[in-house]
C-alpha cells in the first residue's frame, strides 16, 4: 500500500469541568458522551473529586493557572469547534474560565453546576456573583436545572409558567439560549419537560421519564451532548433535540453500580 494519508479530524469538543472518579458524571462522562457523538473530546479539569455512588468524599480545587494552561494548550494548538463548562468550584475559576470562552470563538454550553444529587456543593456559594455577571454572559445555551435556577434567579419553579419566567430571568444575564430542565417537576407525572429559548423561540421538549433511580451524571452528560452537536454545525435547537434524545437513552439504560446511585449508560 502507498503512503499513509491523515484522515481528516472529527469535529473538535473540550469540556471544562471536574473530575468524578466513579466515571459516571464529569469530565468522565463528557468524553465518553463525546465519544459516543463521534466528536474528538478534549478536557480542562478544574478540580478533583474523590467520588463513588454514594457521594463526593473529596474536593481539589485546581490552581486557575493550570485551568488556564490546560486551555490555551489545547485552543493554541488544536482549537475548538464547541466548549462545555460544568464544575467550576469556586469564583476565582469562574472569572478564569469566563475570559477565557470571551477570547474564544466556538460556542460554549454552560452548565452552571451547583450541588450533586446527593447534596454535594460542586460551586462555593461566594461564586453566584461570578456565575451570573461574567460566565452566564459567555453562554451560547445555559442549561440549569429547578435548584441550579432557584439558586441564581430565585425563581421558584412549580409550573410551566414559572419555567417561562425562570428562563427570562436566566436570559436575562446574557446567554443566547436559555435550556430550563424541568425533570424535577412534579407537575409533570410521568413526562421530563424543558423549556428552550431564546426570548422569542420557544421550544418545549417533553420526553418520557424513566423511574430509574441510576441517573448519576445526567446534567453533565446532556450538555456535553449539545455541545457536541454545536461543534457538528447544528443550530442550538437541533443541538438541543437530539442531546435530550440521547440523555434520555442513556437514562433509560442506567445501571446500579456501588451502594447508592448507578450512572447513566454513555454506550447505550
Ligand atoms: N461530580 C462532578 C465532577 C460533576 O460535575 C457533577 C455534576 O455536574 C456531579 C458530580 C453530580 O452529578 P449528579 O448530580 O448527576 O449525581
Amino acid at each position: 500500500s502507498g503512503p499513509h494519508i491523515p484522515r481528516a479530524h472529527p469535529p473538535l469538543c473540550l469540556t471544562v469541568a471536574g473530575s468524578d472518579s466513579g466515571g459516571g458524571a464529569g469530565i468522565q462522562a463528557d468524553l465518553k458522551t463525546m465519544l459516543a457523538l463521534g466528536v474528538h473530546g478534549m478536557s480542562v479539569v478544574t478540580a478533583v473529586t474523590a467520588q463513588n455512588s454514594l457521594g463526593v468524599k473529596g474536593v481539589w480545587e485546581l490552581p486557575a493557572e493550570a485551568v488556564k494552561g490546560q486551555y490555551r494548550a489545547v485552543v493554541d494548538d488544536i482549537g475548538v469547534q464547541a466548549v462545555k463548562t460544568g464544575m467550576l468550584s469556586s469564583a476565582a475559576l469562574v472569572e478564569t474560565v469566563a475570559e477565557l470562552l470571551a477570547a474564544t470563538a466556538a460556542p460554549a454550553v454552560v452548565d452552571p453546576v451547583g450541588v450533586s444529587k446527593h447534596g454535594d456543593a460542586l460551586l462555593a456559594a461566594t461564586a453566584l456573583d461570578a456565575v451570573r455577571g461574567e460566565l452566564l454572559p459567555r453562554a451560547t445555551v445555559a442549561t440549569p436545572n429547578l435548584d441550579e435556577v432557584t439558586q441564581l434567579t430565585g425563581v421558584v419553579v412549580e409550573t410551566e409558567d414559572d419555567m417561562r419566567r425562570a428562563a427570562d430571568a436566566v436570559l436575562a444575564y446574557g446567554p443566547a439560549w436559555a435550556l430550563i430542565k424541568g425533570g424535577h417537576l412534579a407537575a409533570h407525572g410521568d413526562e421530563a419537560v424543558d423549556l428552550l429559548t431564546d426570548g422569542t423561540d420557544e421550544r418545549w421538549l417533553r420526553a418520557p421519564r424513566h423511574d430509574n433511580r441510576h441517573t448519576h451524571g445526567t446534567g453533565c452528560t446532556l450538555a456535553s451532548a449539545i455541545a457536541a452537536g454545536l461543534a457538528k454545525g447544528r443550530t442550538v435547537p437541533e443541538a438541543v433535540t437530539e442531546a435530550k434524545e440521547y440523555v434520555t437513552g442513556a437514562i433509560a439504560a442506567g445501571f446500579a453500580l456501588g451502594a447508592g446511585i448507578g450512572p447513566v449508560d454513555h454506550a447505550w
